[in-house]
């Protein structure tokens, strides 16, 4: 049976065989201990994380030393947040984020304001889904503690302006925390030059294993203090307890080296791939737009609101040929709308129409093609079926009218 074609890069991505090579030692014969000092097979698993640190740091513009390896960015966004509340209970409890971000902020967020132990501003989004950052210069109060506001979003590509955001927290004193795990290795993204005090990311987001991730914590100018959400045997500088993921650090650390030295190349191509497939859709099916930023944007992803169409009908009629997500990421239950779509002012029946199309290191050009052939056909099998419907010339929407 032919498998589909995968267009949903952002929910993970394979890992490279690459990637694999360089972890498999270290399931077998290299499956020391990192944290055993006694004997070679810890001496040598200690060694490969330490190089694996330096290679996830670079990544970033970070240096090894700044890197606390976690099992993900969920638990990287939870550490940084709850972890500089916590530190810095006396300063105050205000949190600064955005109605976008992904809900591994949003739900800690949550959870703290529910505890009473954070005040949070939950700032709102223009229509490409962007963050002002005058807005965030106006919430600052004296007991702000933390902005934490993504780098790129994971539903709609824009990415936020993070570097004018971290000026304006150095300049009050404020932390920033940015949710980087759809941007590194997409984008550049040096957290030191653009002035970020925390950042998280994860492995199988960028072609690398599940289950390992890191959190970047600024070490000096001034070191960022944080408290630990993990305690146990004090590994990861007392951060982040537990016995590391040997063979996850190896394998993070190559795909962080291979998502550096492929970047420039791999993003004009995706760049290229997306717009051919925004234009080939745009060409076939009319009334629809595409959703985010037109320019600053992941290049690796599309999101299409088509009118008059269910996402939830669309995915089901391609699931065979193509694999896809709803934009709107309903929950069955309530039915209710993505928050993403919604904060950029969508009208509720485009936000259920709404699908993102994810493209990676092994989409093609033929693929491509064949998911706007299929794509085109079942929009208008579907709507021949809509009492809504009704074809007009000339109404497709431009990328980011956001309409
Ligand atoms: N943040 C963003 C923006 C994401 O897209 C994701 C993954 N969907 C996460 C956090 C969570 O990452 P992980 O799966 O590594 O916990």
């Amino acid at each position: 049976m032919n498998r589909p074609i995968y267009m949903d890069y952002h929910a993970t991505t394979p890992v490279d065989p690459r990637v694999l090579d360089a972890m498999l030692p270290y399931f077998r014969e290299h499956f020391g201990n990192a944290a055993s000092r006694t004997h070679p097979y810890g001496w040598e698993a200690e060694s490969a994380v330490d190089e694996a640190r330096g290679r996830i740091a670079r990544a970033i513009g970070g240096s090894a030393k700044e890197i606390v390896l976690t099992s993900g960015a969920t638990e990287s966004n939870n550490l940084a947040i709850k972890g500089v509340l916590e530190f810095h209970r006396e300063r105050g409890n205000h949190v600064i984020t955005c109605v976008t971000e992904h809900r591994a902020v949003l739900d800690p967020c949550r959870a703290l304001e529910k505890k009473g132990l954070a005040r949070v501003t939950w700032l709102p989004v223009d229509g490409y889904g962007r963050v002002d950052p005058e807005a965030v210069v106006a919430a600052i109060s004296p007991d702000t503690v933390l902005i934490t506001v993504m780098a790129a979003n994971n539903e709609i590509g824009t990415l936020q302006p993070i570097g004018a955001i971290a000026r304006i927290a150095k300049a009050k004193g404020v932390l920033f925390h940015s949710d980087a795990t759809q941007a590194v290795g997409k984008v550049p993204i040096d957290a030191e030059a653009l002035g970020l005090d925390l950042l998280s990311f994860s492995a199988h987001k960028m072609y690398g294993p599940k289950g390992i991730g890191a959190l970047w914590v600024r070490s000096r100018g001034p070191r960022v203090r944080l408290a630990p959400q993990i305690e146990g045997g004090g590994h990861e500088r007392g951060l982040r307890s537990g016995t590391l993921n040997v063979p996850g650090a190896v394998g993070f650390g190559r795909a962080c080296e291979l998502a550096r030295s492929l970047l420039d190349e791999e993003s004009g191509r995706l760049r290229r791939l997306r717009d051919r497939l925004w234009e080939g859709i745009a060409q076939r099916v009319d009334q629809v737009a595409a959703n985010g930023h037109p320019l600053e944007r992941l290049p690796g992803n599309l999101n299409v609101s088509f009118a008059c169409v269910e996402a939830d009908s669309l995915l089901m009629a391609l699931d065979r040929d193509v694999a896809l997500s709803s934009g709107s990421a309903c929950t069955s239950a309530t039915l209710e709308p993505s928050h993403v779509l919604r904060a950029i002012g969508l009208r509720d029946d485009l936000a259920h129409g709404s699908v993102r199309f994810g493209l990676g290191r092994q989409t093609t050009e033929d693929e491509v093609d064949r998911v706007i052939e299929r794509v085109a056909a079942e929009v208008s099998r579907l709507r021949a079926l809509s009492p809504f419907y009704r074809p007009a010339a000339g109404s497709t929407v431009a990328v980011g009218d956001g309409a």
